[in-house]
């Protein structure tokens, strides 16, 4: 019987890996989670079977669980394994990886099997093309981000052994802990959110989108410019290749001109709303309305409307 793993951060992340794993393969499925006993008896009913819980407590870091997961690996010999592709998850992927030397297809969509090859499509030239790739080694890792794939509707039924896994102390010491501001952002279950952009030339002007995001019961994202240059928001929600991908009901783009780096995080989103005084810009070409106008004189409007 084949082996497939899944390792996650977090239970809804494992969920959806587990609902993608399941339709691609029907070995024997572990799933390496950071969660808790209940948490774990879930994802048995999602398709797991058997769970083993990474609990890092406050001093141990994510990265005590290299080694003993490599270990593992190496007795196990699963042929495939998606990991979430959050920041640990990636690094921790190409550990696993060089460990192994196995291959490793970063942020892999559409993953099949083809007469015994994975194959996988990943985005390259920063969104601009969609490259296929396939290998036929005995263990291929993955990394595969939130919204890829859906979980299964969970059958308590299911039954299956959890385990814990013990972190092996390396070199690395949690010597202190801080709230992030943003960090507790889930744009990824966001049914509706309201993208900035470049677009507001002040940070004051932000109050605008914050007003017609409240008025909405919306999440407020921004494009790259406005997180990692200008530091207006936190990186947590940028949307894009290098961001975060979403598929909310709704996304309103203001002052977005619709570059491929970041439609490559909103293509799944059902309706998009654009809001600029370019009605030339790319964004207009994927919008299914499109308000052309200053966002200064659209925002309140909007906002009042709603
Ligand atoms: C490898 C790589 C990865 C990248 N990854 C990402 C990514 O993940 N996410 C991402 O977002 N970008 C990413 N980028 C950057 C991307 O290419 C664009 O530069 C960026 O998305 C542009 O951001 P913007 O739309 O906010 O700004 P701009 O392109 O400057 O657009 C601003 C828009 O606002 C409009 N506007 C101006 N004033 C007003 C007004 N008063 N009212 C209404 N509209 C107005 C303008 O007409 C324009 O269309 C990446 C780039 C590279 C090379």
């Amino acid at each position: 019987m084949s082996t497939q793993w899944v390792i996650a951060e977090t239970a809804a992340l494992a969920a959806e890996l587990i609902g993608g794993l399941r339709d691609l393969e029907d070995g024997v499925l572990t799933a390496f989670v950071g969660v808790d006993a209940t948490e774990a008896k879930t994802l048995i009913a999602l398709g797991a079977d058997r769970v083993v819980a990474l609990a890092p407590g406050n001093s141990t870091p994510w990265e005590d669980y290299v080694f003993p997961l490599v270990d593992r690996a190496r007795t196990e010999a699963p042929d495939l394994v998606l990991v979430g592709a959050t920041r640990r998850g990636r690094g921790l992927a190409a550990f696993l990886a060089a460990s192994l030397d196995a291959p490793l297809v970063s942020d892999a969509k559409a993953l099949s099997r083809r007469e015994g090859r994975i194959q996988a499509d990943r985005m390259v030239l920063g969104g601009l093309a969609v490259k296929t790739v396939s290998t036929d080694a005995a263990t291929v890792i993955a990394t595969v981000a939130a919204g890829v794939y859906a979980a299964r509707a969970a059958d308590l039924r299911r039954s299956g052994p959890i385990e814990t896994l013990e972190p092996v102390a390396g070199r690395v010491r949690v010597t202190g802990r801080r709230l992030k501001d943003g960090g507790d952002v889930n744009l990824a279950g966001a049914k509706r959110v309201v993208g900035v952009g470049r677009g507001f030339a002040d940070k004051a002007d932000l109050a605008l989108a914050e007003a017609l995001a409240t008025a909405l019961g919306a999440e407020l994202a921004c494009s790259r410019p406005i997180a990692e240059f200008f530091k207006w928001m936190p990186e947590e929600r940028y949307i894009g290749i290098s961001g975060q991908a979403i598929k909310p009901d709704l996304y309103i783009a203001v002052g977005i001109s619709g570059q491929a780096q970041h439609v490559y995080g909103i293509r799944d989103a059902k309706v998009i709303v654009s809001i600029n005084k370019d009605e030339t810009a790319p964004i207009g070409q994927k919008a299914d309305y499109s308000i052309v106008g200053d966002l200064k004189e659209v925002l309140p409007v909007l906002t009042g409307a709603l």
